[in-house]
C-alpha cells in the first residue's frame, strides 16, 4: 500500500511537470509566431539632459501584445528568444523600426537620439553589421541618431573581438552604449579599453544611492572614469527628485527613469520631449 501511494504521488508530480511543460511550449510557439503576426511593438522611455534639463534621447524597449497571453514583459520572452537564437530575427526588426522612428522624429524637426538594446548573441551575429547598415539605409536616419546599448558581460568574453566590433559600428556612425554598467562581470578597467560614447549607470546603483554609502562611491568612480574618457554617463532607474540631485551633483550628464517618464508611445513621447522642462 505504502508503495501504490508513493507511484500515485509520483504520477501526480508528472502530471505537474508535463502540465507546466506544455504551457511553456505553448508559450514558446506564440512567441516564435510573433513577429510574423505583428505582435511586437516598441515603447520609448525618454532620457533628460541634467545640463539643460531637455529631453535628448529615449531607449526603445520592445514589447509583447500576445493575443493569447496579454501584454507579455521582456524580461519574460527576451531570454527565451536569446536561447533560441530568434533574437536575431526580432532584434533586426527593432533595429529596423527604431531607425525609422528615429528618423521620422528627425524629419519632424525633433532629432532625439534613440538607444536600441542588442543582445549577446544578436552583438556576435554575423548578420550585425548589415542589420544595422539596412536599418540605417531604408530608414535614411543620421546615424548619429542610434546608440547601440550592449550589456558589459558579452564585450568581456573576448575582449579584441569585442573592441573590433564595436569600432565597426562606431565606423558606421552610431553611437555605442554600455548598458547596466556595474552588474555582472563589471570591471572599470574593461571598460577603459572599449570604443563607447557612453556608460549607462544600472538601476540598482541608483535604487540606493541617497541612503548607501557604498554604492554612492561606486557611482561616483564611475562617473569620474567617464569624464576623463570624456564619454556620456546616464544613470537608469532614477524614481525620484533627490535620487536626481544627488546624480547631478556629482556630474552624471544625463537621467533615465520613471521620474522623467515610463516607457510610453511614440506620440506620447514626442509630445512630452516638445513640451518637457524640469521642475525648478
Ligand atoms: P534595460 O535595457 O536595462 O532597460 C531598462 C529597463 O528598466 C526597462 O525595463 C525599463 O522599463 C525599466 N525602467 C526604466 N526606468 C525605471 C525606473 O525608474 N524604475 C524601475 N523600477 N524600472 C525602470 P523593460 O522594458 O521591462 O526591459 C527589461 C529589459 O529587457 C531591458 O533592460 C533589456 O535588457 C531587455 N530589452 C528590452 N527591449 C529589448 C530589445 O529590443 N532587445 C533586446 N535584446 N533586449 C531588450
Ligand atoms: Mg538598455
Ligand atoms: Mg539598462
Ligand atoms: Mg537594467
Amino acid at each position: 500500500a505504502r508503495a501504490q501511494g508513493r507511484d500515485d504521488l509520483g504520477a501526480e508530480a508528472d502530471d505537474a511537470l508535463s502540465q507546466r511543460r506544455q504551457r511553456l511550449l505553448a508559450f514558446e510557439r506564440a512567441l516564435h509566431r510573433a513577429l510574423e503576426r505583428q505582435e511586437f511593438y516598441l515603447a520609448y522611455q525618454p532620457q533628460m539632459d541634467v545640463a539643460t534639463g531637455r529631453i535628448v534621447g529615449c531607449e526603445a524597449l520592445i514589447r509583447w501584445r500576445s493575443t493569447e497571453w496579454g501584454e507579455v514583459s521582456p524580461a519574460e520572452f527576451v531570454p527565451l528568444l536569446e536561447e533560441s537564437g530568434a533574437i536575431i530575427d526580432v532584434g533586426a526588426w527593432v533595429l529596423a523600426s527604431a531607425a525609422q522612428q528615429a528618423a521620422a522624429w528627425e524629419r519632424a524637426g525633433l532629432p532625439l537620439r534613440v538607444g536600441i538594446n542588442l543582445s549577446p548573441r544578436q552583438f556576435l551575429a554575423p548578420s550585425l553589421m548589415e542589420h544595422i547598415q539596412s536599418a540605417l539605409q531604408s530608414s535614411g536616419v543620421s546615424p548619429g541618431c542610434i546608440e547601440l546599448e550592449i550589456t558589459e558581460s558579452l564585450t568581456m568574453q573576448d575582449v579584441d573581438h569585442s573592441i573590433r566590433l564595436l569600432q565597426r559600428c562606431r565606423d558606421a556612425g552610431v553611437m555605442v552604449a554600455i548598458d547596466d554598467f556595474g552588474v555582472g562581470h563589471s570591471s572599470l578597467a574593461y571598460a577603459l579599453q572599449f570604443p563607447i560614447d557612453a556608460i549607462k549607470i544600472d538601476r540598482a546603483f541608483v535604487t540606493h544611492i541617497t541612503r548607501g554609502r557604498a554604492d554612492r562611491a561606486i557611482v561616483r568612480a564611475v562617473v569620474a572614469l567617464g569624464q576623463s574618457l570624456g564619454v556620456e554617463i546616464i544613470a537608469e532607474g532614477v524614481e525620484n527628485q533627490r535620487q536626481c540631485d544627488f546624480l547631478e551633483a556629482i556630474g552624471v550628464t544625463q537621467v533615465q527613469g520613471y521620474l522623467i517618464g515610463r516607457p510610453m508611445l511614440p506620440d506620447q513621447l514626442e509630445a512630452l520631449a516638445r513640451s518637457y522642462r524640469r521642475e525648478v
